[in-house]
């Protein structure tokens, strides 16, 4: 007796179903433990900078006899620069093209109208 069609194509919907199902899985949890190690590559990153920071301080300090109380005191003033204390970088507005005056884009670095080479300010947050 031939498989009935309903069936048969109830069984392959099925089968469809749980594939597509399991390849959702594998690359949600592909996905999830790329962005794990990439968050842990990035706290190693972080840690490093903070070890070669707290040298390059040490070194600093030494040399031109300052103190960590003024390192904290500068910090709290960029940190205050927005009126709001919480341990952020104010966010800058970004210039607008020295060129023709035309508002810059974030992520470029020349601007989008006449092509001018953007001038930031390195220690400022865009
Ligand atoms: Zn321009």
């Amino acid at each position: 007796m031939p498989p009935d069609p309903i069936i048969l194509g109830g069984i392959v919907a099925s089968g469809v179903r749980n594939a597509v199902d399991n390849a959702n899985k594998t690359s949600a949890a592909n996905v999830a433990h790329d962005t794990r190690q990439q968050a842990e590559a990035i706290a190693l990153d972080v840690e490093m900078l903070f070890m070669i920071t707290e040298v390059l301080w040490h070194i600093v300090k030494q040399q031109n006899n300052l103190t960590d109380e003024m390192l904290s005191d500068w910090v709290d003033e960029i940190d205050a620069r927005d009126g709001i204390i919480n341990g952020r970088r104010p966010k800058e507005q970004r210039p607008d093209c020295a060129n023709c005056g035309r508002k810059t884009i974030a992520g470029n670095k020349k601007c989008l109208y006449c092509g001018t080479a953007i001038k930031l300010d390195l220690f400022k947050k865009y």
